[in-house]
């Protein structure tokens, strides 16, 4: 299995970032972006506070093997 690249960690992300709206790579705006893929779990903590939190990634920045669809 090829191992899954780590998604950035929450303190690095932006708000929209952390909130699942844009790709965790790249940044980019995933509104208006079909085929978008969770990049798994972006770690963090605050003090007593866990930020961990489920990000997104556009087609472009997903793993090869989670891309839906689009076989050539
Ligand atoms: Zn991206």
């Amino acid at each position: 299995m090829t191992p899954r690249p780590e998604p950035p960690p929450a303190a690095s992300l932006s708000y929209a970032q952390y909130s699942g709206w844009a790709c965790c790579w790249c940044a980019k705006s995933l509104l208006d972006v079909t085929g978008a893929v969770s990049a798994g779990i972006a770690r963090g903590r605050e003090g007593v506070h866990v930020l961990d939190v489920e990000v997104y990634a556009c087609p472009g920045c997903a793993p090869e093997h989670d891309r839906q669809g689009g076989t050539p």
